[in-house]
């Protein structure tokens, strides 16, 4: 058995049910395995694909905290720390009833990538809780926070390990988590991101993940000679990254005609309201269909069907993992779209991802589209550590500066591999190459 095969292997054996952590190190070592089978004795001389997949460290706990009814409450917390040759271990925390630790396990392997990308000094983790804040009072959601970090901050410091926002934890559950981060260090410094803009926060980052997506399509669709402008979008989610992709497309000219959450989606073929969206989603945390009964001509459907077979020209998933399956690859290939540009992480399956590049989409993967959340998320430690704040227009002309680098990164990797337009192995070549030389320059440990 080849060396990336045998590796691929022990990982499903050491973890055999992360299916999606498997997904995740799969797409990864078929993109890079020419690259090391290259120069496959140095690789394995080092256990460097090993040491890649295996994390630094699994960090598993439990949350207690107490509900408004004044019952104890039990949850499952992790910090997964996977791998900081480039910098301090950085990502987001989630908290979705869904959480596991695969679930954590490949978005800290994805961090590892994504923040190689971004050519800022930070590594790869990931975390978060199986707790659902849907339903729960502000102060439940406080409790719980405050009970999640008082675990958390023994792993974490600006240095160390520095979280964020991902799904479930907004600015609302940052300031909490920052708060008790506080009381129990006594130092108010930049260990978490995506904190408010009184209290050490950067400006444009709740905006970063949606519009750094729609500066790399707009660089994409330059490079191949099209236009932004005019085009028509789909666009999954409702959240974060999903209503500022949308603002963004839409003040570049395109007319974004879908959303989505987790009860269904909507199809506006005037184009969505982005006033009425940001009302509904994140005023009053409210459902699509309120969305829908204000908007005549909208359609409103129940469930997750038929959203990407819509008329496209851009696909932009914003939703969370494994959104686009191979029925929904074969709806986008069927109605003409052009690019597929991953919002969320890893929002397609492989086997959708397959379909989709053997016939002519082309397909951005979340590592390189997704990743102008945490970049902003650096130049928040960044202004933190200098203990000053940067202009809008500072930090977003950054943010599209590094968007739009990484196109190129990916582009040139996929072409100096003779790899045409397969942007996924463009984007895991450029960022393994990266990682492996800093591991390699930093010895065996
Ligand atoms: N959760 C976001 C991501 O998946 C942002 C992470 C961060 O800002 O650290 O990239």
């Amino acid at each position: 058995m080849s060396y990336v095969d045998n590796v691929y292997e022990n990982v499903v054996s050491y973890y055999p049910d992360q299916k999606e952590y498997h997904q995740a190190v799969k797409e990864f070592l078929e993109s890079v395995r020419t690259v090391v089978e290259n120069d496959e004795e140095k690789y394995q001389q080092e256990a460097m694909l090993e040491r890649m997949v295996v994390p630094d460290r699994e960090h598993s706990f439990r949350v207690t905290w107490t509900d408004d009814h004044g019952e104890v409450q039990v949850n499952h917390g992790y910090r997964i720390q996977v791998n900081n040759a480039l910098g301090p271990y950085k990502g987001g925390l989630r908290f979705h009833p869904t959480v596991t630790q695969g679930m954590i396990k490949f978005l800290g392997f994805e961090m590892v990538y994504k923040n190689a990308l971004t050519g800022l000094p930070i590594g790869g983790a990931k975390g978060g809780a199986d707790f659902d804040p849907k339903g729960k009072s502000d102060r439940e959601i406080m409790r719980f926070c405050q009970a999640y970090v008082g675990e958390l901050f023994k792993y974490t410091g600006p240095n160390m390990d520095v979280p964020a926002g991902d799904i479930g934890v907004g600015g609302r559950e940052i300031g909490y988590l920052f708060g008790m981060y506080k009381k129990l260090t006594d130092q108010f410094d930049g260990t978490l991101t995506g904190k408010g803009l009184t209290f050490g926060g950067s400006l444009v980052r709740t905006e970063a993940t949606g519009y750094g997506l729609m500066y790399f399509v707009d660089e994409l669709l330059k490079d191949h000679g099209q236009d932004i402008k005019g085009k028509t979008v789909t666009v999954s989610g409702a959240g974060n990254v999903a209503i500022f992709a949308i603002e963004k497309a839409q003040q570049m000219g395109a007319k974004v005609v879908t959303c989505s959450d987790s009860n269904g989606w909507v199809y506006d073929p005037d184009g969505i309201d982005l006033d009425l969206l940001k009302e509904v989603k994140l005023e009053k945390r409210a459902r699509l269909t309120e969305y829908a009964a204000k908007r005549p001509n909208a359609e409103y459907h129940e469930g997750h069907e038929g959203l990407w077979a819509v008329k496209t020209d851009i696909a932009l998933p914003c939703a969370t993992q494994n959104d686009i399956t191979l029925e929904d690859a074969k709806a986008l290939v069927a109605n003409g779209t052009y690019a597929v540009c991953e919002g969320a992480n890893m929002p397609t399956t492989l086997e959708a991802t397959d379909y989709l590049q053997k016939n002519g989409v082309i397909l951005c993967p979340s590592k390189a589209c997704n990743a102008g959340g945490v970049s902003v998320s650096e130049l928040e430690m960044a202004q933190d550590s200098e203990h000053l704040y940067w202009s809008f227009e500072e930090v977003d002309s950054r943010l599209s500066d590094i968007m739009r680098n990484i196109y190129h990164i990916i582009a040139d990797a996929a072409k100096e591999n003779d790899l045409g337009e397969n942007y996924v192995a463009g984007a895991n070549i450029a960022a393994f190459n990266r990682v492996a030389e800093a591991m390699a320059a930093q010895g065996v440990y």
